[in-house]
């Protein structure tokens, strides 16, 4: 945007200069000459104000997205907060935080494959295989307690 900028200024100044000649022409050939060189500039210069219009709309859409990053960063780091890296009795490393759910605290286990893209997914348990639990957004599987251990 400054190189736009200061082609701008630089056109801008050419024409300022151009208005001072002809205010100082001494014949209608100089004022004509001269009109015709300041429609140039002119054009030039309405031409480098439209580039810096989309330079700033474009810069506009990078910061309403960044400012959408920025958001969704704080949103994960909310909902992240004091879930911890946390190894399983099966050897299984998963996000793990321990939390109240109907007057009973249980452990909660985040997905760590989803947690490295900044999703927060609950691992679920997998229907009749105890030890086992998936998670509902990138279908992995992972193991939560040992085979030998529920025997
Ligand atoms: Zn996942």
């Amino acid at each position: 945007m400054i190189t736009e900028f200061s082609a701008a200024m630089v056109a801008l100044k050419e024409t300022i200069s151009l208005a001072k000649t002809i205010s100082e022409a001494k014949t209608d050939a100089d004022v004509k000459a001269t009109t015709f060189e300041l429609q140039g500039k002119l054009f030039n210069l309405q031409s480098d104000c439209l580039g810096l219009g989309d330079v700033i709309q474009s810069q506009k859409e990078q910061i309403a997205h960044l400012k959408a990053k920025v958001a969704e960063f704080k949103n994960f780091a909310r909902e992240a907060e004091g879930y911890i890296l946390n190894h399983l009795e099966s050897g299984t490393f998963v996000y793990s935080k321990k939390q109240i759910v109907n007057e009973t605290e249980v452990s909660i286990h985040l997905c760590p494959h989803c947690f490295t893209k900044k999703i927060i997914s609950i691992l679920q348990p997998v229907e009749q295989i105890y030890f086992m639990s998936h998670c509902p957004s990138c279908k992995n599987h992972y193991q939560i307690k040992n085979r030998e251990i529920g025997l």
